[in-house]
């Protein structure tokens, strides 16, 4: 361990091997942060590296399994103007490489996004789109192949019509159409890109066909499956779901051949945690991301990015609260980023200082977990998040 000296005038002097090891350069700004007896540095970088953005709150489904049967949020489309303002500060982000257009919404329903992603295609930052597929006709897979999007990730809930059905009110055939089609255009454009993810929420009602969902992923030329449990909002999911406080079973893994030009891949199935767990920690904050609301508003994930309620790993009913720490009309992504309430809130999480309220004693009668708050005096609280168990996952 390295000693730090105090002068006389309050400054403390560094040693210079920790500062060339850690990178540290004169003019760097820190928040002075204090946790007990320990005095803490938070380093203000721009170091943000994914940008997840929500182009709209409206769907063209209506699935069992979505938030947006229990929230009252607005359902409305993110304006150009702040779209724009958005790519603008991206600027000040030398670090920045990705945007992810998804969130609580259906983002091929935004009458723009293809100006979206041309937007931020010519900032050459590298663009992911999440979709249920339905509206990804051979013209759109063509301009989003043309303009370079390099991955889209299609959520299938089932691999028959009726359990597809029976989740999302809709047709398979018309995705998996879609999906064939967007490989025609990738051939017709000679195009590797984008590469096909698919997501799969996994509910009681739906595991069995798991086992099926790598060999249409095979067919469909699909690089990834991402499996997920269900998030429960409603008291009808609570018979959906798989996972729960005592281990469990995971569920089995496999892997498929994807082509890749002249080379042959293996498409890969990540699968989530089944059971609470000891270790926690938050990709959010680990991968340096941030979420952009329709309307602007920063959340540092998406569970934190709306108002609505779910049941916690218990069973217990849960309100969550918006947190936003600021909106880009206001203040520029950079700022928000480096603000003293945003690196304090990232340096809780990633030492992920928080009770945990599944296995407190009081877990039963407390309040304050009802609300999403925390009572170690830090609000919001993450102590029973289900994505820094690896319970719930995003793409
Ligand atoms: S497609 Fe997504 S946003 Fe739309 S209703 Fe289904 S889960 Fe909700
Ligand atoms: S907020 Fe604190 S007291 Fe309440 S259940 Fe969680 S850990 Fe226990
Ligand atoms: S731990 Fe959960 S609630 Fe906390 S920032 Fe990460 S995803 Fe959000």
């Amino acid at each position: 361990m390295s000693k730090a000296v105090m002068g006389q005038d309050g400054s403390i002097r560094l040693p210079g091997d920790f500062l060339l090891r850690r990178r540290l350069s004169q003019g760097m700004e820190w928040w002075l942060d204090q946790r007990d007896v320990a005095l803490i540095l938070l380093p203000r970088l721009s170091d943000l590296r994914k940008l997840y953005v929500e182009p709209t709150t409206v769907c063209n489904l209506n699935c069992r399994t979505c938030i947006r049967n229990v929230w009252k949020d607005s359902k409305a489309h993110m304006e150009m103007e702040t779209l724009r303002q958005l790519v603008e500060q991206t600027k000040e982000l030398s670090e920045l490489r990705r945007v992810v257009f998804s969130g609580l919404g259906e983002p091929l329903t935004h009458p723009h996004i293809l100006e979206m992603v041309r937007l931020v295609r010519e900032r050459d930052l590298a663009v992911t789109i999440g979709s249920n597929g339905l509206l990804l006709d051979k013209a759109m897979s063509r301009e989003l192949v043309a303009l370079g999007v390099d991955r889209l990730v299609v959520s299938l809930d089932g691999v028959t019509p009726e359990t597809y059905a029976g989740v999302r009110g809709a047709m398979i055939s018309q995705v998996l159409d879609n999906i064939r089609g967007l490989n025609e255009a990738k051939r017709e454009l000679g195009s590797l890109m984008p590469t096909l993810g698919i997501e799969f929420i996994a509910l009681r009602s739906n595991i069995a066909e798991l086992a099926d969902l790598t060999g249409l992923a095979s067919q469909l030329g699909a690089a990834r499956v991402l499996v997920s449990n269900v998030l429960a909002y409603t008291d009808e999911m609570r018979d959906e779901i798989l996972y729960g406080y005592e281990p469990r079973a995971p569920f089995s893994a496999g892997s498929w051949p994807v082509k890749a030009d002249a080379w042959v891949m293996w498409g890969t199935l990540e699968l989530p945690r089944m059971h609470w767990g000891a270790e926690q920690h938050c990709r959010f904050v680990q991968d340096r991301a941030m979420v952009v609301g329709w309307d602007g508003g920063v959340a540092p994930c998406y569970a934190l990015s709306h108002n609505y309620s779910y049941l916690s790993v218990d069973g217990r009913r849960k309100e969550v609260t918006r947190y936003a720490l600021g909106n880009i009309a206001q203040q520029s992504i950079l700022e928000i980023w480096t603000s003293e309430e945003y690196c304090r809130f990232r340096n809780e999480v990633r030492d992920f200082h928080f009770p945990s309220c599944p296995d407190c004693d009081l877990r039963e009668s407390c309040d304050l977990r009802e609300q999403n708050k925390g009572c170690w005096g830090w609000n919001p609280s993450c102590a029973d998040c289900l994505w820094a168990q690896n319970i719930v996952q995003c793409p």
